[in-house]
């Protein structure tokens, strides 16, 4: 029908339910783009991959999954911290990260990136 939807939400699996293409947003800004079903697959934004591995799952079985639990405050949206936005949270920052704004790259066909790991010449 030509209709599309832009559905914003907290509930990654109400996201995943409903949504062909994510925009993944950290302090209001793009981290990761990309069709559902890579997203899920393959997780590249350190805060993707954290908010992926927070989603409850409803199997006994992985009870015991090792889950990536953020440490740190949520730095506020107005005032966000300089360089890549992520980098007082994320466990694989470097001393670039807080000094440089990671722009969306390109990861793979249907996807984009905003993170040094990603960046050609890094
Ligand atoms: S740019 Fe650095 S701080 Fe930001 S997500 Fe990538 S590794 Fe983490």
């Amino acid at each position: 029908m030509g209709l599309s939807y832009l559905f914003i939400s907290h509930g990654i699996q109400a996201v995943k339910y409903i949504s062909d293409k994510i925009a993944v947003m950290y302090l209001g800004k793009i981290v990761e783009f990309a069709r559902k079903e890579e997203l899920f697959a393959n997780p590249r934004h350190p805060y993707t991959k954290a908010l992926l591995s927070a989603v409850p799952i409803p199997d006994p079985k992985l009870r015991n999954r090792e889950r990536l639990i953020l440490t740190g405050d949520l730095p506020s949206p107005s005032n966000p911290p300089k360089g890549c936005r992520f980098h007082t949270r994320c466990p694989v920052a470097t001393e670039r990260c807080s000094s440089i704004n990671p722009e969306l790259v390109q990861t793979s066909e249907d996807s984009l990136t905003a993170c040094v790991l990603y960046e050609k010449n890094c």
